[in-house]
């Protein structure tokens, strides 16, 4: 199974990586990989453009 970091967009292949559902609508699932967290890059929920963190 792969998912891909909703920040930067590589595909992440069973590293640590968190994800949890859209702050804003709760449906979407945001991906963020360990760089990303570390660097608190921002995300943007591809279905209600929501930003973040
Ligand atoms: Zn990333
Ligand atoms: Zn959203």
């Amino acid at each position: 199974m792969t998912v891909r970091c909703t920040s930067c967009g590589i595909t992440i292949s069973g590293e640590a990586y968190t994800s949890f559902p859209c702050p804003e609508n709760g449906n979407e699932e945001i991906v963020r990989c360990k760089e990303c967290r570390k660097q608190s890059n921002k995300y943007k929920c591809p279905e209600c453009g929501f930003l973040g963190p």
